[in-house]
């Protein structure tokens, strides 16, 4: 039996969790096979990620680097010669890509990939060192030593799994029965070799990956909140943790990931059904289960969440009427961009969607509004939000769309936008920023805790 395991930088953020990371990780391997899969310590990747777009002052950071992983180390055992010396390669590595970003004067993101993802090598080396502190055999892997394969889109590299598949069960299957297997999250390797790395907090994915490529049991994300939550608990102080939800829930539910789990994390898992355990590390019994097929409950509604800074489109044009094509041109507009459209909704003449702020609203985005002028009047509103409720359990049962309007409606808050899916299994609707919070807790007050059956 085989358990992928991957800890995040808040559960390895000293050296007392990180001890705690490796009891965890004995007690696993008492039972079964381990592959571990790691985050940078902390705020490391941030810090990374800085230096390399500013490397002003190379010693300074460099000599942060050091000592912020050393400190560390020196807690967990008493270093020797070779340990500094992974530590000091590391750096050294660093030090020379900034040294060449600075006389370049420019950093390609192919520079901040390769720089950003030592973060993960430190955690992999100095989680190792406290492993086999307690008498277990450590053994590391990369992600960039041709190990997860990805296209060159550095920043964002698309994952090519046949290759990776390959791979991994040939490289980490044999390392499984004599040690804990220590894996770096974050990175691959493009085709050319060089280091990508696969999108901030990618290192669920990577463990995701792993798993479906090795067949294992189950993949627990550690984190250090108690699992997933029926709503954000910053918005909603009585949110509970849900204990079992689908698959095809939790692919729905896609804001969660803001705030526990990286969206991409669910498929691979999925296509080869395996259990994804969201546990937390400083109590570990405390958890959510994502499966497929998960038991039904008498509760229709399983989770609320929301996403701010959202803009909504109109487009309007006579020529929709009875036309086909049209639609295919307004999406051609924002496929141009490279802009991506959360929702949709339409009719005869009108096509409203909704697009993140955020990371969007920018020069693209004005660059499709004018080609949109060009056949159509374009209408843009800001600063809205986004609310999807989420529960297989909703699918096939009347009155549900009735009960959440009139909840909204009655707390007098304005629903400017609706979707529903042909799944059945979540209903999205657009609110003012100001009346969000309040729709949220308003819906999680009568849905889920008042639990409409
Ligand atoms: N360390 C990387 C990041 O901060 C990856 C991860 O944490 O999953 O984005
Ligand atoms: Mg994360």
């Amino acid at each position: 039996m085989t358990i992928v395991a991957k800890f995040g930088g808040s559960s390895l953020a000293n050296a007392e969790r990180i001890k705690n990371v490796a009891g965890i990780i004995r007690k696993i391997k008492k039972e079964s096979d381990v592959v571990v899969v790691v985050s940078a310590i902390g705020d490391t990747t941030n810090f990374l990620i800085k230096t390399a777009r500013e490397p002003t002052f190379v010693d300074n950071a460099i000599n942060n680097l050091y000592s912020r992983h050393m400190t560390i180390l020196e807690q967990i055992k008493k270093p020797s010669g070779k340990d500094k010396s992974v530590l000091k390669s590391f750096c050294d590595c660093i030090e020379k890509r900034l040294l060449i970003v600075q006389e370049k004067k420019v950093q390609l993101q192919e520079d901040i990939d390769y720089i950003s993802g030592f973060g993960e090598k430190f955690s992999a080396f100095i989680l190792s060192c406290a492993i086999e502190e307690m008498d277990l055999n450590a053994k590391i892997f990369h992600g960039d030593d041709n190990l997860i394969f990805t296209n060159e889109n550095f920043g964002d590299g698309a994952v090519l799994f046949s290759r990776t598949n390959t791979v991994l069960k040939k490289v980490i299957l044999p390392a499984l029965k004599d040690n804990a297997v220590i894996f770096s999250g974050f990175v691959g390797t493009a085709l050319n070799g060089k280091t990508t790395t696969l999108g901030r907090g990618s290192s669920d994915y990577v463990a995701s990956i792993i798993g479906a490529a090795l067949d294992a049991e189950e993949i627990r994300i550690y984190t250090d909140v108690d699992g997933i939550m029926t709503a954000d608990p910053r918005i909603v102080k009585n949110a509970r943790v849900i204990r079992k939800i689908d698959f095809n829930e939790i692919s729905e539910l896609a804001y969660f990931g803001a705030y526990v789990l990286h969206p991409k994390t669910i498929k691979p898992a999925m296509e080869k059904n395996i259990c994804v355990k969201v546990i937390n590390s400083f109590n570990t019994d405390s958890f959510t289960e994502i499966l497929n097929n998960s038991p039904k409950t008498d509760a229709p509604i399983k989770a609320i969440s929301s996403k701010r800074n959202i803009s909504i489109i109109n487009i309007r044009s006579l020529k929709m009427l009875n036309s086909s094509g049209f639609i295919a041109r307004v999406f051609g507009a924002f496929k141009r961009e490279n802009i991506s459209v959360d929702m949709i909704s339409t009719s005869e003449v009108n096509i409203s969607l909704s697009v993140d702020e955020q990371n969007d609203f920018d020069c693209r985005i004005e660059r499709a509004i004018c080609n949109l002028t060009k056949f159509s009047s374009v209408e843009t509103r800001k600063g809205k939000t986004l609310i999807c409720v989420i529960g297989e359990g909703m699918r096939h049962r009347y009155g549900i769309l009735g009960k959440i309007f009139t909840i909204i409606g009655n707390n007098k808050i304005n629903v400017e936008m609706v979707s529903q899916g042909a799944s059945e299994i979540n209903i999205t609707f657009v609110v003012d920023d100001i009346d969000a919070d309040r729709a949220v807790n308003a819906l999680h007050e009568e849905l889920i805790n008042g639990e409409i059956k």
